[in-house]
């Protein structure tokens, strides 16, 4: 069985000062099968870490540049973000893809040298609102996902976490309807069974994310190959957060 996964990222959110005080009134009981992961800035790496060990919550980065070290100016390494104590790396956000022009080569490296440093990729995938109008979701999708094939010589063995983000639905209030999330996170597996054989495919945690809040969790988390989400606006609010990571409990427990 697939762990379902609900991952806040914070963006460029919350000095240490603030992460102090949303930690100060963020409560969870934690369930044993629904991971918790808080992807915050580089920033607040230690801070988090400092905050978060030993309570079982993970916390991870946004980004990472695909090399062990060197002159990359303002960048950061893989190991880096592992001597900081991630376990997970979102890799190619949209907001990344489309405000600095990561290409899906290059974000796909990122992934395989978050993969190959021991940590967790969460790879975001999307269409914009004009490819979804042109009925293009596929195609892109397809595009996004074979730059990452293109990067294992063999089916990976270990984690990699893919997460459905429709870019019309990121920070507008309008998310995808679940079931057309479902018809796309099954569509994904498709392309992963197809390159990378059923049993891998079916190991590959899939998250959707956009617009997601504790209203509308369990329609997206009680679809089959929905597997958690990835939650911006949301995650930056610790009442909402706990009340979304509440109905994602009741699910499992069903
Ligand atoms: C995101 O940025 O990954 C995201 C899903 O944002 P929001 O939940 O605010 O739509």
């Amino acid at each position: 069985m697939r762990r379902t996964l609900i991952a806040a990222n914070w963006k460029m959110n919350h000095t240490v000062a603030e992460t102090n005080v949303f930690f100060g009134n963020f409560t969870v009981s934690l369930h044993t099968d629904i991971e918790l992961l808080f992807c915050v800035p580089f920033t607040d790496l230690y801070q988090t870490k400092h905050i978060l060990k030993d309570t079982g919550i993970k916390w991870g980065a946004q980004n990472v540049f695909p090399a062990p070290k060197g002159a990359y100016t303002g960048e950061i390494s893989p190991y880096m973000l592992k001597e900081a104590g991630c376990t997970y790396v979102i890799c190619g956000h949209s907001e990344r893809r489309q405000i600095l022009k990561e290409s899906d080569e290059f974000v796909a490296k990122k992934v395989k040298a978050v993969y190959d440093n021991g940590m967790i990729p969460i790879l975001c995938v999307g269409e914009t609102e004009a490819e979804r109008k042109a009925g293009k979701t596929k195609e892109r999708l397809q595009e996004e996902t074979q730059a990452i094939f293109l990067q294992f010589e063999e089916p990976p063995t270990k984690e990699i976490v893919i997460a459905y983000e429709p870019i019309w639905a990121i920070g507008t209030g309008e998310a995808s309807s679940p079931e057309k999330a479902e018809e796309v996170a099954l569509y994904i597996r498709e392309l992963i069974s197809t390159e990378w054989g059923k049993e891998t495919s079916q190991k590959i945690r899939i998250l959707y994310g956009g617009s997601i809040q504790s209203n509308n969790i369990s329609s997206f988390i009680t679809q089959k190959n929905i597997d958690g989400c990835l939650i911006g606006g949301a995650g930056l609010k610790p009442n909402e957060l706990h009340k979304i990571y509440q109905k994602a409990s009741i699910k499992e427990e069903e």
